[in-house]
């Protein structure tokens, strides 16, 4: 039901072919599917009936009717109302898409089972991947689940609880010292060499996996019972999570479920933001630079060249929708705002697009019409790195927070209570100690 089609030379392959490039230009392939045929299938009383999760999408995913899928029971996430967020920001409407809810913590486990699919029915043995820390454990995972052994690629800089997360799947990983770009270098050259089957999350080197992000539109429509968001903010790392949003909304209005389309805000960290310097200066899709060393807590979207910045870019200028870039003690502040006043423990990254939301309301960029932001990976998975930043876990005698932008919400009322029950707990147990900020 899908065919590949060449993104330079439009070459078409049928979708049995399992090919991941263009074998005459080289070039990376986009995925399409009869969508008038769907269209006569797929309604919204029958996505309503349908179990939830992933592959409840199975007609606009690229594998047949009947075949064996490799599944965690990724997807279904939570759509979130985030009222005191939207009070603090100004905003009517805001929710949160949060994707740490999937079997290993991020939404990248929504590609890696499309992913891993694919290379199983394709017959692969081994499966590698580069990844900046979070598709690695996830096609770590899935490819355990799948009995294909596995290799992952990260840069050194990683924290060290995704490191031991993909360990525990059974893969070994192999750090460098350099970007993600740098990875993904290697595993094609290794995939050239060995064969394996390439499943880092970038379009022009496995078509698949963007397949699998784009079904977080439809969870969103879905959620919202088919109401279009006005915006749909996300962070940008590789681009690859923004483009597919973007051809999710696009898919289902083809399809006839929603009647028009959200626009796309594209939040990058100032320490590399790529593509919010392409959009400002009005550079072609095409012409989007490398950044030169990139620098910030968001690791996950510290990605030097986007490979699929090409696509996140034009989704957002045909979106009209727009790219903000945030400060490290922007995303971080509002990770903790995300955690402290809403209940969702989120990585940076995961915080980066409610960030750019707020900074995008303070400017003026967005109005008070219902705005989704996506939150990709769990805090869990970054525990050491607000430890490391924070000094979290210190055990001390007496109440006494550091002075920090975090401490600041942190008001006064609050801290004489938490005074009184410390010395309270020590007029028992002496030794009682209070692990703060
Ligand atoms: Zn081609």
């Amino acid at each position: 039901m899908h065919k590949l089609q060449c993104t330079q030379c439009g070459t078409t392959y049928s979708g049995k072919s399992g090919a991941y490039q263009c074998a005459q230009c080289g070039s990376g392939l986009t995925i399409s599917y009869d969508y008038q045929k769907i269209a006569e299938q797929l309604t919204r009383s029958e996505l309503a009936s349908g179990a939830t999760g992933l592959w409840k999408y199975r007609k606009l995913l690229p594998v047949e009717d009947g075949a064996d899928v490799v599944t965690l029971n990724e997807g279904g996430t939570r759509l979130h109302k985030c009222d005191r967020i939207a009070q603090s920001v100004g905003l009517d409407d805001l929710y949160v898409k949060d994707e740490t809810g999937n079997p290993t913590g991020t939404y990248k486990d929504r590609p890696a089972s499309v992913g891993v699919t694919v290379a199983q029915l394709m017959g692969a043995k081994i499966v590698a991947i580069a990844s900046d820390g979070n598709a690695a454990p996830s096609v770590a995972a899935y490819a355990a689940k799948a009995g294909l052994q596995c290799f992952t690629f990260m840069p050194e800089t990683t924290p060290l609880e995704r490191l031991i997360q993909v360990q525990m799947y059974g893969a070994p990983v192999i750090t460098l010292d350099g970007s993600v770009n740098e990875c993904i270098d290697l595993v094609e050259k290794g995939r050239q060499l060995y064969g394996w089957h390439h499943m880092s999350t970038a379009g022009p080197v496995n078509p698949y996996q963007r397949e699998g992000s784009k079904t977080i539109a439809y969870e969103i429509c879905e959620q919202l019972e088919w109401q279009v968001p006005e915006w749909v903010a996300a962070p940008v790392g590789g681009g690859g999570l923004l483009a597919a949003l973007w051809q999710g909304f696009i898919e289902l209005k083809t399809l006839g479920l929603i009647d028009r389309l959200p626009r796309m805000l594209a939040a990058q960290a100032a320490g590399c933001a790529p593509l919010v310097r392409a959009f400002k200066a009005g550079d072609p899709p095409s012409k989007i630079r490398r950044w030169e060393h990139p620098n910030t807590v968001a690791t996950t979207i510290e990605v030097p060249f986007p490979l699929d910045g090409a696509m996140a870019l034009e989704a957002v200028r045909d979106s009209g929708g727009t790219a903000v870039d945030v400060e490290d003690h922007e995303i971080l502040a509002m990770t903790r705002q995300l955690s402290s006043t809403e209940g969702i423990l989120v990585e940076p990254t995961g915080a980066a697009s409610m960030a750019a939301v707020a900074k995008a309301k303070k400017a003026g960029t967005v109005g008070n019409g219902m705005i989704v932001s996506v939150a990709t990976g769990t805090g869990l998975k970054t525990l050491s790195l607000f430890a490391s930043l924070w000094g979290m876990g210190k055990r001390r005698n007496a109440v006494k927070p550091e002075d920090t932008d975090v401490a600041a919400e942190h008001n006064h009322a609050k801290l004489e209570i938490e005074r009184e029950v410390l010395t309270w707990a020590q007029s028992i147990h002496p030794s009682a100690a209070i692990v703060h900020l």
